[in-house]
């Protein structure tokens, strides 16, 4: 497998939430590492099954194993680690993981090239409206990663391996093949970056994880008028909870008003006024 010399980069931000986890249900367990979310799906318990979603930021693999064996026991990987897209604060820890543990990883047909290395994002959008974090964007590592076989396309049939009461949802815009996870029974959801609870265009709400609905993190999105639709088709399935790659975890009313918020006004709560991908698509 080959490490990207880019996940090495330093990286210069954290939270007052890195390190901590909140159990949002009795099975889903959301883990701050730095700046973003991973989440542990499966009932906590010596031995129990369960399923990582996303990899976290560069070097935080220890961190997770960790997380993972106070949850489930030692010596258990999970039955899969899913991916909701390939951006390096999502797969930092990915390569070290697999070299712990040798489990599938699935991830979306579009977002394959990025972990299988054929394709490198685009580059960053220092330019972009936005504040602190944009500037320091340069900084982020966009190349993909290698783990040959052990990358496996999501089903066609939307069915979620090893997560038999959920459904994976195309929820593209901020990357082509980004994915979010949709539980009918308590309309959980989990939604990577597709919409974000903290505004990270400023470093010290970053910081401070003050909660308030975001679009996609701007520096890193290439297209937003799909990640437009992508927004409103997450809010149409009237999303109970919803556990986010950035920001803390929200619920109920809140959810319901700041989400339905977002989706009606993302030209002027998501959508920068310039920068480069605004620029082109004018
Ligand atoms: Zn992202
Ligand atoms: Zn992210």
């Amino acid at each position: 497998m080959d490490r990207s010399s880019s996940t090495e980069r330093f990286q210069p931000m954290t939270s007052v939430m890195s390190g901590q986890g909140v159990e949002v249900t009795p099975d889903l367990y959301c883990y701050t590492i730095q700046i973003v979310n991973v989440v542990f799906y499966g009932f906590a318990g010596e031995g129990n099954d369960w399923v990582l979603i996303d990899a976290g930021m560069p070097k935080s693999a220890e961190k997770i194993k960790e997380e993972a064996e106070k949850r489930f026991g030692k010596n258990n990987p999970p039955k899969a680690i899913i991916l909701t897209h390939a951006h390096f604060d999502h797969i930092g820890g990915l390569i070290d993981l697999l070299e712990i543990w040798d489990v599938p990883v699935y991830a979306h047909e579009l977002e394959l090239p990025y972990i299988t290395g054929q394709k490198n994002y685009p580059e960053p959008d220092t330019t972009v409206e936005g504040g602190m974090v944009a500037k320091l964007s340069f900084m982020f590592p966009h190349e993909g990663i290698d783990i040959g076989s052990k990358a496996h396309e999501l089903s066609i049939d939307h069915t979620v391996p090893f997560m038999p009461d959920w459904k994976w949802i195309h929820t593209p815009g901020h990357s082509e093949g980004h994915i979010s996870l949709f539980r009918n029974e308590d309309h959980a959801m989990i939604v990577g970056d597709a919409f974000v609870t903290v505004k990270q265009d400023e470093l010290y709400k970053v910081f401070t994880q003050e909660k308030e609905i975001g679009g996609p993190p701007r520096y890193l999105t290439p297209d937003w008028e799909t990640a437009e639709q992508s927004v409103e088709i997450l809010t149409a399935l009237r999303p109970e909870i919803a556990i986010t790659g950035h920001g803390v975890p929200v619920r109920g009313q809140w959810l319901h008003e700041n989400l339905d918020r977002l989706a009606s006004d993302f030209q002027s709560i998501a959508v920068p006024d310039h920068g480069k991908y605004v620029d082109d698509s004018k």
